[in-house]
């Protein structure tokens, strides 16, 4: 499935006032921006509005501001100053988002410049989506680009808003998203192994549904393997589980049985006393969980087992921690996974915040084929949903 929105290719930037919503939610502490990936992945579009000489006007939510009103250590500012010097253009800032001084700062922007506005949710209307918030910001330019691919699933004010106003077209970076997310499931290359881990079976449900229509071998584990633990009749020991999902984890193994989906499941596990920093692991089988016990990890056995299967893959879509990877006793399980998969030839296509975490975390991102910039979004786009933000642009 291509693409089938107009981009920022499909118009005409010269000279014009192009309003832009990008990703700029960057971990931020002390004004200082730690990880830059989101502001990496927004350079593309960016360098070319500026390169094609438009008047480039960006705008971004930051954390999870109250709503009424500036927040000093929310700023956009520093976030402003770090794309500066990541990318070398002309970049200012403007301390308002809707007000008379955003529109000065807008109505004084040059061909080829950058003004960052103010953090748009220090308006409680902006996730409200009230109307006057995309009218006004659409007052701002004669085009809107969505690049925002993180917040695309969200109908939000700077999200959905300016489109009803004025042509709203896709960036760079939200078409290579959502391209890449829905043909991996459309048409993949097979082997089709599908990953998923992470704490719950509750978070993961359509997620895993759909996984189960398209890939040819399902390899769950993590913390939701114990409910699928209960599926099967073993006992989990203290381990996480979700009681009320159990008889849903047997449709899901009934279903995958049918369609000929071939599920894997941790054979052997890493199992400590209590959680946490201190507690260390020991090696079980899935089916002798002591009860007081609870699993962290996969086992060895299961790292073996899962590697042959994903050596054997074309395409691998990745999704979920195999285990507590926060804490290195119990990250080995994770990190062995993530090396299989950046050792082997097939398109590795990874979503998730944790998952891309984890990912950074073993530094392997430079060997997988793409690095999802949305956690949510992606999994909705996962789940076949339609995103609201991708849905309000001209059709191409
Ligand atoms: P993602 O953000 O990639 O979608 P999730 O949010 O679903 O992933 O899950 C990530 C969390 O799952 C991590 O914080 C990890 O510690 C936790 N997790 C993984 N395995 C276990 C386990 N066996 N027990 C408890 N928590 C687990
Ligand atoms: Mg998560």
């Amino acid at each position: 499935m291509a693409f089938t929105k107009k981009t920022v290719r499909d118009v005409d930037v010269d000279g014009k006032r192009v309003l832009c919503r990008v990703d700029f939610n960057v971990p931020i502490k002390d004004g200082v921006v730690g990880d830059t990936t989101r502001i990496k992945a927004a350079l593309p579009t960016i360098k070319y509005l500026v390169e094609h000489n438009a008047r480039v006007i960006l705008m971004s939510h930051l954390g999870r501001p109250k709503g009424d009103g500036p927040e000093p250590e929310l700023s956009l500012k520093p976030v402003a100053e770090k794309l500066a010097e990541m990318s070398g253009l002309p970049v200012q800032f403007v301390p308002d988002t809707y007000g008379d001084e955003a529109k000065a700062a807008v109505d004084a922007l040059q061909p080829g410049h950058i003004l960052v506005l103010e953090n748009v949710r220090f308006d409680r209307r902006e996730k409200k989506n009230e109307p006057e918030i995309g009218e006004r910001l659409a007052s701002f330019g004669d085009i809107f680009v969505l690049d925002a691919f993180g917040t695309a699933h969200r109908a939000q004010g700077s999200v959905v808003g300016p489109a009803k106003y004025i042509p709203a077209v896709a960036g760079f970076l939200l078409e290579k998203e959502v391209d890449t997310l829905t043909s991996i499931f459309a048409d993949p290359e097979r082997p089709f192994v599908a990953i998923v881990g992470g704490s719950k079976v509750s978070s993961k449900i359509g997620v895993l549904d759909h996984l189960i229509d398209s890939a040819d071998t399902l390899i769950i584990g993590g913390g939701m393997a114990y409910t699928f633990f209960l599926a099967k009749g073993y006992s989990v020991g203290t381990s996480l589980k979700e009681e009320d999902w159990v008889d849903r984890a047997k449709e899901m193994l009934e279903k995958a049985e049918k369609k000929g989906v071939k599920i894997l499941l941790p054979i052997d596990n890493v199992v400590a006393d209590h959680f946490g920093e201190d507690a260390t692991g020991e090696v079980v089988e899935s089916d002798k969980i002591p009860d007081d016990r609870m699993g962290m990890d996969i086992g060895p056995k299961t790292v073996a087992l899962f590697d042959e299967a994903i050596k054997s893959s074309k395409t691998v879509f990745w999704n979920g921690p195999m285990g507590v990877f926060e804490m290195d006793q119990f990250a080995k399980g994770t990190e062995a996974v993530a090396r299989a998969v950046a050792d082997s030839d097939c398109t590795s296509i990874i979503g998730g915040g944790d998952s891309v975490a984890a990912i950074n975390k073993f530094h392997l991102a430079n060997k997988m084929s793409w690095i999802s910039t949305g956690g949510g979004a992606s999994m909705e786009l996962v789940e076949g949903k339609a995103l609201p933000g991708v849905e309000a642009l001209l059709d191409a």
